[in-house]
């Protein structure tokens, strides 16, 4: 959209490269609203190719200084960094708030689990260790090392504006990379500000910048030959399209993309556990979360009737607020696209032959008539050719898909084109047991219905949720944001053994 010129009342935002704020010069802006109100606070602007070329160029810059620093050197900042997020959580938790939507008290956790890589990586020194072979062959040893890759970029999504940006960065920076951050342009406001604590935290201007913008920016990311590798979560079909386009053009990616989580309800489960688990992951940050629980999978007539029945009263129980009440359970969404999208989907379910049994349609907030609330629905007896079952919804929406035994419900995610999280609750270890080896899925939790893994293990799905070999922190981002150089040495003293013609080996 093209905006010469920002309305008074509304912020400007900027790009941060160099260590410094700059404004557009594109002439594109994107708007950023107030979730709550549907008003506009702020125009992003959006990075044209020359823009975005400068902060890669500042970026390979400040990386060859960066990478000299020892790992322990790098990693001080992340720990100083932390200090300065940890003093100021409360501030950033509200402004993601405000740009999001979720509560404030949901904010400090994408916060935190941001912070949670962050503290992971700040123990890079260790895990920057290579090996060592004593004696590989006569008077040879072997060594190898991890070496930075340059100059790595972010793509991340409007969903978790503090704690993407951070899964990516943290481990990027503290492996000697430079990092640029394209971050979701409906809420750039956390990302920008963590790029500035960043700065104050010691990490050299250049080593981190920020760019905003939309198509050509990631565009030019994919295309610059500076940039070694590209980190990207978002939907699917970008997901798969930035993947297949870092590849052709030799860059090393990981892309990560929508999902359709399954929460399995075994007939031996407890019932008040499972509605909670279902209540909380279906509904909270309403349903805009990749690890949401949009698939309830009842096993038997009996569990699927009572299930029902309890999530239908705890449905209408739920507090839908502004995201900064405090007693809100969930707030607005995102903006009005994803409030029209998820309102399309309930009347699709409808059509499709599914049996709505709460209808979130028409939710208005009193005072906030176009503020971007969405009442939580529930869908029962839904089937797995219904689009509701097939597709990302990506809201407060619910769907129960009634099983008749286990082996129907662990077909159900196994066979479904996503992978990115399920759940299964069952109090019988066997059963439990079988299902976390059988299932097809990157994520599984086990009486725990969002079961992201904690910084130091590796977060990733399988299937359309994503895409490339690597997932997100712990062992796999010190991989990803890394590359092996193998160093055979000897020091032959003086001996002379001619030249040899044959492949050398050791025995
Ligand atoms: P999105 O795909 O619309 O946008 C993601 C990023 O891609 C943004 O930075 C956006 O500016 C950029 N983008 C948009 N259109 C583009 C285009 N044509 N070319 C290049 N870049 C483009 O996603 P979103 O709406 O911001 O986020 C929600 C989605 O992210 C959901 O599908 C959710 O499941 C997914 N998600 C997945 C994970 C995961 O780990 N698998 C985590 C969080 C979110």
């Amino acid at each position: 959209m093209i905006r010469p010129q920002a309305p008074a009342a509304v912020r400007e935002l900027t790009h941060f490269v160099d260590g410094k704020h700059s404004l557009g010069t594109s002439g594109s802006h994107s708007e950023v609203y107030d979730p709550n109100t549907g008003e506009v606070q702020a125009l992003v602007p959006l990075a044209d190719r020359g823009e975005t070329t400068a902060a890669i160029t500042s970026a390979a810059e400040a990386q060859r200084a960066w990478a000299e620093w020892n790992p322990q050197r790098r990693a001080r900042v992340l720990l100083r960094f932390l200090q300065l997020a940890e003093q100021e959580k409360d501030a950033l938790a509200r402004l993601l708030s405000a740009e999001h939507g979720k509560t404030v008290a949901d904010a400090h956790g994408d916060l935190q689990r941001g912070l949670d890589v962050v503290e992971f990586a700040a123990g890079i020194p260790h895990l920057l260790k290579g090996e060592f072979s004593d004696n590989a062959g006569t008077g040879i040893d072997v060594h190898s090392l991890r070496a930075p890759l340059g100059v790595i970029a972010g793509i991340t999504p409007f969903n978790f504006p503090a704690m993407i940006p951070l899964w990516q960065a943290a481990p990027a920076l503290a492996c000697g990379n430079a990092f640029v951050l394209k971050p979701s342009e409906r809420n750039p406001s956390v990302p920008l500000r963590l790029a500035e604590l960043f700065l104050e935290a010691g990490l050299p201007p250049g080593v981190l910048n920020v760019v905003n913008g939309a198509r050509d920016a990631v565009d030019t990311l994919l295309e610059d030959p500076r940039v070694a590798a590209l980190g990207f979560v978002g939907s699917t079909p970008i997901a798969a399209h930035v993947y297949a386009t870092a590849a052709a053009h030799g860059k090393r990616a990981q892309c990560f993309g929508g999902a359709k989580n399954h929460l399995i309800v075994m007939p031996d489960a407890d019932l008040d556990q499972a509605v909670d688990a279902l209540i909380g992951a279906g509904y909270g940050s309403a349903g805009e979360r990749c690890m949401a629980i949009s698939v309830a999978v009842p096993v038997g007539e009996a569990t699927a009737d009572a299930l029902v029945a309890r999530l239908t009263e705890r449905i209408a129980a739920l507090r839908i607020g502004r995201s900064d009440d405090p007693e809100a359970d969930f707030g607005p969404l995102v903006a009005p696209e994803a409030l029209r999208r998820v309102r399309e989907y309930v009347d699709l379910g409808v059509q499709e032959g599914a049996e709505l049994v709460v209808d979130g349609r028409d939710f208005v907030l009193p005072g906030h008539e176009k503020g971007f609330f969405a009442g939580a629905s529930l869908f029962d007896r839904v089937t797995p050719d219904m689009r509701i079952y097939q597709e990302e919804i990506f809201g407060p929406v619910l769907s129960v898909v009634r099983a008749a035994d286990y082996e129907e419900a662990l077909r159900l995610p196994s066979e479904h084109l996503y992978g990115n999280g399920v759940a299964i609750f069952t109090r019988d270890g066997d059963t439990a047991r079988d299902f976390t080896r059988r299932v097809n899925t990157g994520m599984v939790g086990v009486n725990v219905p969002i079961p992201v893994p904690v910084a130091h293990h590796t977060f990733g799905g399988w299937k359309r949720s994503g895409f490339g070999d690597l997932g997100q922190h712990g062992p796999d981002a010190i991989r990803f944001c890394t590359r092996t150089k193998t160093v055979t040495s000897r020091w032959p003293a003086g001996r002379r053994e001619g030249a040899s013609f044959t492949i050398p080996t050791m025995g």
